[in-house]
């Protein structure tokens, strides 16, 4: 079977609950929303963080701080889960490219490695798709992923400048591959090491990253509103040419 984004996954999902609707715009495409995709949960626990502690509830943890602090700065914030659910990457997918997103940041939580673990998919970059084209969906992030590696370099200096340790890669991963938007995977592990060491689940340590990853989604944004009309690749997005703020 062959799945589409676009069009195609849209119809797709309409089969599927909706967890939220996308926000209301004039052109279809909001420039305000972002989508926080806290990855595992429900029999899905991810790792084990301590002996208590689940990654999921780590990663939902971090979504609802994320969401609040983005709220406050005017965003429309969109969780692919508010709750302890298990869900595929295939529904976290559709959630967010319902939701036309200016960006998606995938949340992972370990105990392993120190700082913060940002990836951006491995497919190789398309540099524009026609507007309105329906793309495969196992690929759908490659005609987004040069967006997402200026998201991913914005991040990195924000994490950077809160004197949090970096590591960047590329990783072949859903829902990351079938993203629609600029998309990052940000997996938080532990700061420091040994007798030094600051867990994930310490609230300071989480706000810090939270604040960081905020600071970069703004200037995003703000980016992006320029952006817009010049680069902004493809799907259903014909409508957005004459819609720049
Ligand atoms: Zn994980």
């Amino acid at each position: 079977m062959v799945l589409t984004a676009g069009f195609g996954g849209a119809a797709r999902a309409a089969a599927q609950s909706v967890a939220q609707a996308p926000s209301a715009g004039s052109s279809g495409y909001e420039r305000k929303v972002i989508v926080l995709d806290a990855a595992h949960g429900g029999s899905d626990i991810g790792t084990q963080i301590s002996e208590h502690v689940l990654e999921k509830d780590v990663t939902l943890a971090l979504a609802v701080r994320l969401r609040s602090l983005l709220a406050a700065r005017g965003f429309s914030v969109v969780l692919t889960r508010d709750s302890d659910t298990a869900i595929s990457t295939d529904q976290r997918a559709e959630t967010a490219n319902r939701a036309h997103a200016v960006a998606c940041l995938v949340l992972h939580a370990t105990a392993s490695g120190t700082g913060v673990h940002l990836a951006t998919s491995a497919l190789n970059a398309i540099d524009s798709t026609t507007p309105g084209a329906a793309v495969p969906w196992d690929d759908a992030q490659a005609a987004y992923l040069t967006q997402s590696q200026k998201l991913a370099a914005g991040i990195g200096d924000a994490v950077t400048r809160s004197q949090v340790p970096l590591v960047a890669a590329k990783a072949w991963m859903k829902p990351l591959d079938n993203l629609t938007c600029a998309a990052v995977s940000v997996e938080i592990a532990p700061l420091g090491r040994g007798a030094e060491e600051t867990a994930v689940t310490d609230q300071g340590y989480q706000q810090r990253v939270s604040e960081a990853l905020a600071g970069a989604l703004i200037f995003w944004r703000n980016q992006a509103s320029g952006r817009a009309a010049v680069d902004a690749p493809g799907v259903g997005r014909a409508a957005d040419a004459g819609a720049r703020p």
